[in-house]
């Protein structure tokens, strides 16, 4: 069972309407908090047979279902899942990165069958739902106006600005928080994370974050070493190990590095990089100020781009192309 303390209010909000949920809820909050586990562990207990309290029981079939990761009343409808007989090939470095409409209609298909378990309910979990395109977007939106008996959808969501207004005024909105720095910096530490204020502050206090930059630790550091080349990065060699990543957080770590840039031109000090103050030092000296802005603009166009098919090698090196020019 995942179950953050920092999501405990939020649970138990849920819970009281237990017996009375609306068809659809938001779940929405900055990435990193921990909102797809505790969208899980909702399925969980709203499926389970006999929970205990508000908790999934762990060991009726609806909770070994979970185990198994086929629950007939359960589906995660997430980018990843998308048909592999899609028309465009894909690069093998692109992500997924979108919800189709053929995801969406197989929903349909699904719910018209009806539920596994007599008087029990069906959990839909959306994740991350911003990543819906129009199409898809629009054909959720015709089954959350006339909603299925029974059944939950439950939309998980980074960025809720990005969904479309028409959805998020059928779905009751929770926010999801992080937690407070000490609250944070305990559960890091449980988790034997080293260095954890570091990586913390790295990852703007979202501790799943910071879990996930502790384990690809080594390959964002490797990274960093070759944004530290400036204008000698090589763009057309580096942006596959960029794109290991995946386009969001090959970006994100592209975003922290200027904005440390820009903060160390104007102020000296590094929020990100407190490691690579020697070589934010030297590239400041070179790196041309109106063209830092101009990039980071371009950076930040990128990234609500980000989920974009087209967002690719390519999109990747013209970036880090442009990463090399803004220096004198
Ligand atoms: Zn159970």
């Amino acid at each position: 069972m995942i179950m953050y303390s920092w999501q405990s209010q939020q649970w138990q909000h849920i819970m009281q309407q237990r017996k009375n949920l609306p068809h659809a809820l938001l779940l929405r909050g900055g990435a990193g908090a921990g909102k797809q586990d505790f969208a899980i562990e909702l399925s969980r207990s709203l499926l389970c047979r006999a929970p205990v309290y508000t908790h999934a029981c762990g060991v009726c079939a609806s909770c070994g279902w979970f185990k198994e990761m086929h629950h007939p009343d359960f589906r995660l409808i997430s980018p990843e899942d998308a048909d592999t007989n899609e028309d465009a090939p894909k690069k093998k470095t692109t992500k997924k990165s979108q919800i189709s409409v053929a995801q969406i209609r197989q929903l349909i298909d699904y719910l018209s069958l009806s539920s596994h378990q007599v008087n029990h309910h069906r959990v839909i979990l959306i994740s991350p739902a911003e990543t819906l395109n129009v199409a898809s977007a629009n054909a959720l939106l015709k089954m959350l106006e006339e909603p299925p008996a029974n059944t939950l959808f439950l939309l998980v969501s980074n960025q809720p600005q990005r969904l479309l207004a028409t959805i998020t005024s059928r779905c009751q909105a929770i926010d999801m928080p992080l937690p407070s720095k000490a609250e944070a910096l305990n559960w890091l530490n449980a988790q034997g994370v080293n260095n954890a204020e570091a990586l913390l502050d790295y990852a703007g206090g979202a501790p799943l974050a910071a879990l996930q930059a502790s384990e690809d630790g080594d390959a964002i550091v490797a990274l960093i070493n070759q944004l530290s080349l400036g204008a000698q990065l090589q763009p057309f060699t580096c942006a596959s190990a960029f794109l290991a990543l995946g386009m969001e957080r090959a970006i994100d770590t592209l975003q922290k590095w200027i904005f440390d840039l820009m903060s160390y031109k104007l102020t000296q000090k590094s929020r990100y990089h407190a490691q690579h103050i020697k070589a934010l030092q030297a590239l400041c000296k070179s790196v041309n100020l109106k063209a830092l802005i101009s990039f980071q603009q371009k950076l930040y166009d990128a990234k609500k781009m980000a989920n974009h098919p087209l967002s690719n090698e390519m999109q990747l090196e013209n970036i880090l192309l442009h990463y090399t020019r803004i220096f004198n």
